[in-house]
């Protein structure tokens, strides 16, 4: 697989390559130099297959020859070793759960395949695979426990002091083995910061083997492809054939693998891009002009994002052009009271219980349904499982949330974490010493 960068097609660089340097020097993306069409067999005949045996078609068809087929089986199957169910709700609209993994969060797909990605594409050096992350909550847990055991790797978490929820916190500093967690006492920026220092620091780049594990990362982008695929198989067995997929998007990784499957032959109707007010991709959809924006704290937080960095990966796949991207994309923002008010509803008529991104995406089917109405399922995504997100819910809906054994066993363990200042030096003496 060769990649180039959206800033300039003739940069070219191997899987490899951007895998462990997920930035070009450009600072655009990497994108797949060709994109890969899967078989009109295939597609038809999607039902007959299980999540992982999708999951392996599509990351070959990606991957190609970067890494041997049956090393890569052993990935897929090892990274996805949990379900993705498309749980019908009413005629013509379902949800996807993609919540059962370790972290509870759909990051999960994304965080075990690449970190098992990365432990093969490194197993011929013998220094160890440094992963530095800042994390305001959902991405730390998952990279946490998508790298907890990989052999030849160690995590570095860097978490706001106060700012993460209980849950998300637990799945940070309760792992031991290879994973460490830094509570800093500052913000998400000030953690931010810190492992953008190290990154450009001559000594510890020359001491360690630095990576990074953002969500820009195409290692990541590839498994959240497989859970479309997977989706549209299990519609196929109930005879539904066209699909809108309503994506609950902040940095927009999730809707931007869904295009991609798109482009890759799933026939997908349309996608709706669900956001909080964080809104820039719908206002650039109505008026033509992005105008990225600070981002605003909302409920639905792991959507905070005023300047979605995979939003060029999507005008790319769409050749720049607005019309063609329209054909395709929808897009509706909702506010918090929105939000709540989802929650409610969800809750009230379909006995279901919805996190806060999640309710977003709900809204957003229902406003496209409204505006316009066909033949067709509406599928919302559920990226995380409620549980993470305790004091948004009222009384009598929070009572309904079972939380899942992951939980139930982290609340036993023991918490270990370094507490350090915004201080760079500190921070880089603790790498320094502690090997
Ligand atoms: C990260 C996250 C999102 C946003 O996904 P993007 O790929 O950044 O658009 C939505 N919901 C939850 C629960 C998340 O953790």
């Amino acid at each position: 697989m060769q990649l180039y960068s959206t800033n300039n097609r003739d940069l070219r660089v191997s899987f490899k390559e951007a895998v462990f340097n997920s930035l070009p020097v450009d600072k655009g993306l990497y994108m797949p130099e060709a994109i890969p069409q899967l078989g009109a067999y295939f597609i038809k005949n999607l039902q007959q297959y299980s999540l992982q045996d999708i999951a392996f078609t599509v990351a070959k068809a990606l991957v190609g020859d970067d890494i041997p087929e049956a090393e890569l089986r052993k990935i897929v199957e090892d990274a996805i070793d949990f379900e993705a169910p498309v749980r019908p709700l009413d005629s013509g609209l379902a949800v996807l759960e993609l919540f059962h993994g370790p972290s509870l969060a759909f990051k999960d797909f994304g965080a075990r395949f690449m970190s098992r990605v990365m432990a093969f594409l490194s197993a011929d050096d013998d220094r160890i695979l440094d992963v530095l992350v800042a994390t305001s909550g959902d991405t730390g847990g998952a990279v946490a426990l998508g790298f907890l055991g990989v052999p030849g790797t160690r995590v570095t978490i860097l978490y706001p002091k106060g700012k993460v929820s209980p849950v998300q916190e637990l799945q940070l500093t309760t792992n031991g083995q290879n994973i460490r967690a830094i509570e800093v006492d500052g913000t998400f920026d000030d953690c931010q910061a810190l492992v953008k220092e190290a990154f450009n620091d001559p000594s510890l780049k020359s001491t360690l083997r630095l990576t990074s594990a953002n969500s820009i990362n195409i290692a990541r982008l590839i498994p959240q492809t497989f859970y479309y695929f997977h989706a549209y198989a299990q519609l196929l067995t109930q005879g539904i054939k066209d699909v809108v997929f309503s994506v609950p998007s902040g940095n927009f990784g999730n809707i931007g693998a869904g295009l991609l499957a798109y482009k890759m032959g799933l026939p997908v109707k349309r996608f709706i891009a669900a956001t909080n007010v964080n809104d820039t991709v719908p206002r650039f959809l109505d008026t033509g002009c992005y105008e990225p924006q600070p981002s605003i704290q909302t409920l639905a937080n792991a959507m905070d994002v005023g300047n979605p960095s995979n939003w060029v990966r999507i005008m790319d796949l769409f050749g720049h052009d607005n019309q063609m991207l329209k054909q395709v994309v929808t897009s509706y923002a909702f506010t918090d009271t929105d939000t709540r008010l989802a929650i409610q509803a969800i809750f009230d008529r379909y006995h279901y219980v919805a996190c806060p991104h999640t309710a977003i995406a709900w809204l957003a089917a229902e406003a496209y349904c409204q505006q316009f109405p066909g033949e067709y399922a509406a599928i919302f995504l559920s990226t995380a499982h409620p549980c993470k997100f305790p004091e948004v819910f009222p009384q009598e809906i929070a009572a309904r949330i079972v939380v899942p054994r992951q939980v139930q066993l982290l609340e036993g363990r023991h918490k270990e974490v370094v507490e350090l200042d915004v201080d760079f030096k500190a921070f880089k003496s603790y790498l320094l010493s502690n090997p």
